[in-house]
């Protein structure tokens, strides 16, 4: 079946077609390991394994590569202010290589919880110097970049084209360029490949340029080429790397081999909370470490973020991952009752869940789907007939959803079940005690009707609801 993304270089829908037949290569831009990453930004994580999945789902291999970055992002994104990862040491009164190691952990602590499959390779900056260093002395050499007395910096100028990723205004960026910057600089969008360490800098190498350390958007380039070559299939990333980080990625690898990185570049949406924006200053900067201490089991969260196409804003709200848990209970028991299930199939049964998985499958494959696609898990799990088959169906589509569906709920055994519905399973006992096949099966589909599956096994009737 064909598979559709949203190309942020295009802008459009492009029919994807691997590189290489039956190996997908995917770069994605990871965590910068300064502080306990937010809800958020785990909003940008799940967007990368939804990818991987419904790759997988389609039959490629993947190979996978995230870098961890632990030096070089300067607070502004840009080339301005302090590295995050300084700034975060000095106010923990830990060292640089601690905030890394402390954060990372955390990070994959994260990933563990929500189900995330972990890339195939996974690479650091601060394990990647010499190779960057190589990649900006190859830029020099072909006259795409250039030293001043406190960096060294790409030239845009050099390019055929800048910006080609963003909208990025360059007239008014010259028009608003700041006084601090290098005033060496020969274009206001030149950006730092290599900034130059002032004496008590703590992250420092000796290079050719004396000690110094790299830019942020240099470790990506130099990672992405040395694992997965000059062109790759699939860059991701959240939306706000496109006006500068992959802008500037794109600038750097065209100047190094004459190629933009990737020929796919999706970017995931912000997750908003309340309708605004995280900060900490509001106090609404979210964890999974908050979502798992309120009681949920994390892969609601998941399961949220499925309620939004990953290119429009999402809400966050508390009564959001309240209903997202009902709906995960809700999936487990049914899981759980048709795994059990001996209703027979008929034929146009059969036939009906076939077109529920060819259904969910077009809406994967469109862009990454997801809201689509759970309407038609809901199709599967609200099945009329209770039956092994359509358990199968759903653990098939969990290899996309990643929210463990064959576990048992955490309502499973606690809920309560209504008096009308337990009258009602009392009649159905009355019934089939008098061999009347007919009412039993009349109340087992009103009983179906409002929500609540009914089963018989060896130690009597169980209730559950769908
Ligand atoms: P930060 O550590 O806050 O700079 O975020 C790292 C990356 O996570 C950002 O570059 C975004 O791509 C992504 N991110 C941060 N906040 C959000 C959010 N609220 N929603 C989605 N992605 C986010
Ligand atoms: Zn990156």
């Amino acid at each position: 079946m064909e598979i559709y993304f949203y190309n942020t270089l295009t802008k459009q829908k492009d029919r994807f077609e691997p590189i290489d037949s039956n190996e997908v290569r995917i770069y994605s831009c990871g965590p910068t390991v300064y502080k306990d990453a937010s809800i958020g930004n785990m909003r940008t994580n799940i967007l990368n394994d939804i990818l991987r999945r419904v790759l997988k789902y389609n039959g490629y291999k993947i190979k996978h590569a995230m870098n961890i970055t632990d030096v070089g992002h300067l607070v502004s994104d840009g080339d301005e202010g302090e590295d995050k990862m300084l700034k975060s040491a000095r106010e923990e009164q830990k060292s640089p290589i601690e905030i890394a190691e402390h954060y990372t952990q955390l990070f994959f602590n994260d990933l563990k919880d929500l189900n995330i499959e972990i890339p195939e390779i996974v690479c650091k900056a601060t394990e990647h110097i010499k190779e960057m260093l190589e990649y900006v002395e190859k830029l020099i050499e072909e006259g795409y970049a250039y030293e001043t007395s406190t960096a060294i910096y790409f030239d845009i100028s050099k390019l055929d084209k800048y910006p080609i990723l963003s909208n990025l205004d360059l007239e008014n960026q010259k028009a608003g360029a700041r006084v601090d910057v290098d005033t060496e600089k020969r274009n206001p969008a030149d950006f730092a490949l290599w900034i130059k360490a002032k004496p008590n800098h703590l992250m420092k190498w000796d290079s050719q340029w004396g000690p110094s350390y790299p830019g942020w958007h240099i470790e990506c380039s130099t990672m992405g080429q040395k694992y997965l070559g000059e062109q790759f299939d699939i860059h991701t990333g959240g939306i706000d790397l496109v006006p500068t980080h992959h802008e500037n990625e794109i600038a750097q690898s065209k100047g190094r081999c004459g190629k933009i990185p990737a020929k796919f570049w999706i970017h995931g949406e912000y997750l908003l909370i309340n309708g605004g924006k995280m900060s900490k200053s509001l106090k609404n900067v979210f964890l999974v470490r908050d979502i798992k201490e309120r009681g949920y089991d994390p892969l609601v969260y998941k399961l949220f973020s499925y309620s939004c196409h990953y290119r429009n804003k999402l809400n966050f709200t508390w009564e959001g991952i309240d209903a997202a848990s009902k709906s995960l209970d809700r999936l487990r028991n049914s899981y759980q009752s048709n795994l059990n299930g001996n209703d027979i199939l008929s034929r146009d049964d059969i036939e009906k869940l076939n077109q529920i998985e060819e259904n969910f499958h077009k809406a994967i494959n469109d862009d990454l789907n997801m809201p689509l696609a759970m309407s038609y898990v809901w199709e599967a799990a609200r099945f009329e007939k209770k039956n092994s088959e359509v358990a199968k169906l759903l653990a098939k589509f969990d290899t996309v959803l990643g929210i463990e569906v064959d576990k048992l709920s955490s309502s499973s055994e606690k809920e309560e079940i209504p008096q009308e519905i337990l009258d009602l399973v009392e009649q159905r006992k009355i019934a089939r005690d008098n061999k009347d096949w007919a009412k039993s099966d009349e109340l087992r589909d009103l009983i179906s009707e409002m929500g609540y599956c009914v089963k018989d096994t060896k130690q009597g009737m169980e209730i559950s609801k769908v």
